[in-house]
Order: C-alpha cells, then structure tokens, then sequence
C-alpha cells in the first residue's frame, strides 16, 4: 500500500518519486510506503493552497463551521477504521486509540467548529478623542502544521482545525513514523465538502518534507509539536524569515506527592501517568517525587501495581502497553536504562524487552521503574519518552519544588495533595505550563495548552490557537 500526499483535494504520487517504508511496530514488518515529499512538492502543495484561500478566507463562519463539524461527525463514525490505524502504525493499545486518540481528533474538530462561531475581535473607544478603533482579526493565509508521532491523528488535527476555523489554508505534514491516519483524513475532507486546497497533507521526512515547508518563503506560519531539538532548528530557519511561530516541544513533568494525599486515587493515576500510551505522550509524568514519611509505602505499591500491567498485541483487549513506536526509539529507551545503572539508580521493576508470542521482532519494553539518588543525573534530566519512570523521596516542600524545577523543560507538573495552601503555593512556583491537582491529562480545549522553558513556545488551545492563526490589524477612524 503506498500512502500518497493529498494536494488540492486529490490524492498525488509525490513528484520527488521517493519513498520511506513504514514500519508496524507490533511486528516489525513494513506494511506501507510513504511518499517522500521534497521542495517541488511542497511547492505544488503551496500552490493549491494559495489558490484555495481568497475564497475560503471569505467563507462564512457558519459555512466553515459546519464543514469542520461534518468532519468531526465523519470522524467519529469512522473510529473503528481510524482507531486501527492508529493502532497498527504507532504500537499503541486499540483500546487506547478508540477511547482517546480518535475521540479527540473529532472533538478537535468539533471544538474549533464550535469556537470560531463565539470569536471575536475588539473595539477601543477613545473618549475625547472622537475616534474609534477596531481591531480585524484575520488570517494569516498559508500556514504550516507539523506534528510527531505520539498522538497522531490527535495532535495533527489539534493544529489544523484552528488554522482552517479561522480562515488560512494549510499545507500540513504529520510524523513519517506514523502517516496513516493522516493519510485517511484526506477522504474524510472530501466527503465532508472541505473545498480543494484548503488542506493540503505532504507526507515525508523531517529534513526532506518538513524543512521544505519551514523554510518556504510565502507558508506565514508555522505550528509545531515535536522535540526540543527539532523546534531548535526549526525556530533558526524561521525567526530571521519572521514567521509566527508556535512550539510544543519537549517535556520531564514532576509528580510532586504528599503525605496527605487520597492516596489510592494518586496510586492509581500515577501509574496511567507513568505508563499510558508507552510512556509516550508530553505529558506523562516521567518523574515521581515523594514526601519522606510515605517513601517505602508507595515504592512497594507502586512497584506492585506496575507488575499487573500487561505488555502485548496492541490489538488484545486486555493489552495495558503495546509495543513502543520504532526500533530507533526502543533502542533510545533502552539506552537511558543502562545509563541509569551506570549513574547509580536502581531498577525496582523492568528494564527489559519483552518477546510476545507470534510477534517477535515487536518493539516491547517492560514498564520499568527506575529509583535514582541525585536529582541531577541524565536519567532525570532528559526526556527518555518512553516507559520509564524515575522514582525519588523528598524531605520539604521547597525541596520539592526546587528538584521540580532544576530541569530545562516546563511542561507539565502533578501535584498530589488536599492542602490548599500548598498546592496554591506550590502552584504558583512551578515552572511549568500547565498544573493539574489530584488528577491528570484531564483537558477542557479552551484552556491555554503549553510548555514554558525549553518546552516550548506560545499556547494552543481555545481562543489562544485561533488568536495564533489570525494576525491583528488595528483600524483607528476619527469621527
Ligand atoms: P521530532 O521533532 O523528531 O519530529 C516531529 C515532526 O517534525 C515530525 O513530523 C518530523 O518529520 C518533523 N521534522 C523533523 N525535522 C524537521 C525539520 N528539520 N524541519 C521541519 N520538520 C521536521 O519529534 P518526534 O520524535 O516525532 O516526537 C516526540 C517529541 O515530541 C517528544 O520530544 C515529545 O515531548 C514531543 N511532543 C510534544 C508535545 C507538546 O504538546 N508539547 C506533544 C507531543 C509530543
């Protein structure tokens, strides 16, 4: 099966005739071909889009919302099909795909079809003046959407559907590790009415198709989610060309647990936080600290709750991890374990590959806990991404708090606690983006979403991805 660019409503062979196999990484078998996209492609890609946007930036809001929300509709009642997909070509859980990832690419859609209908720009007043201003809020025209390979359809969509919402067409690439739900959201556009050229999906690599998109002179904007390497490079190429720029990069979000705790909820969400969708999503919370007097209890727990997870076929039901998303990455993952064991951490539980039945060369890694010593070795410095959780004691709040703070992300923190004044204080000086208390990865899609430090730049979410998509002219009249 060869998964091909989307340009102007059609599916198209990519003009750069290369290709890159894709991986199904619960078995290790190519199961695909990716069309390869290189400058001449963008550049067609570019093109359709341009064409597209005159009309489309003048489309009603009603018109736009009802195709975003057909979509949203189409999406839903394709979620078996896409859930599989996704399944297939990332390693994660079906189970995970159909109640999260999918859902959430449809509600994403839906979302933004519903939140472009209540946006609105401003107007100044100026008493004693005798002027007015008004503030027209309007799109950027074409913009780039570039996303990675953990929460695909998920996160490719979380871009897309605010640029189109608020009237730029797109010329977006999701992650070459994981096209294919990408690749079917292109039929569900047609049928939905999405005029052509008003989405245009490349497939290819990074420096190939990606950089050809950032470094494009007339794309306006560029949205992107990936690692804090690559929003680097992509933040040198397009900071002197002065595009807007959004990046969600990178994270290492603390779990910051007290004594006084409801402790069977924290137990039992710091096990999905640690492990959900392999440790590989950027907001798992990939460091654990505990308050002194309920260090040993919750090592014993938590240590005996992680051996009931099951590793196996992403497509069993009762599969808890599936398989991790490429061997390069297994590779990674690993890499940080043994690296661990040199730094002096302790491995309580896991470390090892796992071979399932049928499905021997998968990519299956144990869920491992891993009890470090020093807040500052590599192990909990970087981001492993993966199914890999440090483990650590704490004597005093500051303490806590300083230990969340001393790594270059800031992405996310958990914080586990019934006292309020802690967890006002706490929440005030964490350096972080986003906060969540006595819960995780719970999401309402108005609010800001983002990373501060080297995780990133801008929010998305809500009003805050349409006010990206839109650039501000203000209108002074004299009356
Ligand atoms: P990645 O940076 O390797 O790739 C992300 C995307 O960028 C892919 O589509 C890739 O092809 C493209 N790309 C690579 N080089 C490029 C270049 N030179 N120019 C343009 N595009 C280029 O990241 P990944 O490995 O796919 O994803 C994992 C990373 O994403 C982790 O660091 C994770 O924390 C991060 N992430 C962040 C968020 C967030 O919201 N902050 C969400 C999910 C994942």
């Amino acid at each position: 099966m060869k998964i091909l660019n989307y340009i102007n409503g059609e599916y198209v062979e990519p003009v750069s005739k290369k290709w890159l196999d894709n991986y199904n990484p619960s078995n290790g078998e190519v199961y695909s071909q990716i069309a390869n996209s290189n400058s001449e492609d963008i550049e067609t890609a570019y093109q359709a889009a341009a064409a597209a946007f005159p009309k489309w930036s003048n489309t009603t809001i009603d018109e736009r919302s009802i195709i975003l929300l057909k979509i949203a509709d189409l999406i839903a009642e394709n979620l078996d099909k896409l859930a599989e997909a996704e399944a297939k070509d990332n390693g994660k859980p079906l189970s995970l795909a159909s109640a999260v990832d999918i859902p959430r690419a449809s509600a994403n859609f839906r979302f933004f079809g519903n939140a472009i209908t209540q946006f609105a720009s401003e107007a100044h007043e100026s008493v004693g003046l005798n002027t007015i201003n008004y503030t027209l809020r309007q799109p950027l025209g074409v913009v780039g959407c570039i996303s990675p390979w953990n929460l695909p359809l998920y996160l490719f969509t979380w871009k897309i559907a605010p640029a189109i919402a608020a009237g730029n067409t797109v010329v977006a690439k999701p992650s070459e590790i994981t096209p294919m739900t990408a690749f079917l959201l292109g039929e569900i556009c047609t049928e939905a009415g999405l005029p052509k050229g008003v989405l245009n999906i490349v497939h290819g690599s990074g420096p190939s198709a990606g950089q050809a998109i950032v470094e494009h002179p007339n794309i306006n904007a560029i949205s992107f989610t990936g690692g804090t390497k690559t929003g680097e490079h992509i933040a040198r190429t397009a900071g002197p060309m002065f595009k807007k720029l959004s990046l969600e990069l990178g994270g290492k979000n603390p779990n910051l647990i007290f004594a006084d705790c409801n402790y069977d909820k924290m137990l039992k969400e710091t096990v999905r936080s640690s492990f959900a969708n392999q440790g590989q999503i950027c907001l798992c919370g990939s460091r654990i600290y505990v308050e002194k007097p309920i260090y040993d209890k919750i090592k014993k727990d938590f240590v005996e709750k992680v051996k009931q997870l099951k590793v196996g076929n992403p497509f069993d039901e009762d599969t808890n991890l599936g398989a991790l998303v490429s061997k390069e990455h297994l590779e990674k993952v690993e890499s940080y374990i043994q690296l661990a064991e040199k730094e002096g951490g302790k491995i309580l539980f896991g470390g090892n590959r796992v071979r399932i039945k049928g499905l021997e060369n998968g990519y299956y890694l144990e869920p491992t806990v891993i009890e470090v010593f020093d807040n500052e070795c590599r192990v909990n410095q970087e981001e492993i991404f993966g199914p890999v959780v440090t483990i650590m004691p704490f004597k005093t709040e500051e303490e806590a708090l300083q230990m969340a703070n001393s790594v270059k992300y800031g992405l996310s923190a958990t914080l586990w606690t019934t006292d309020l004044n802690r967890t006002m204080r706490i929440s005030k000086g964490i350096e972080s983006g986003i906060v969540w208390v006595n819960t995780w990865l719970n999401r309402d899609l108005r609010t800001p979403f983002g990373g501060m430090k080297a995780s990133g730049l801008g929010r998305e979410g809500g009003f805050e991805a349409l006010k990206f998509f839109t650039e501000q002219k203000n209108v002074c009249i004299r009356y």
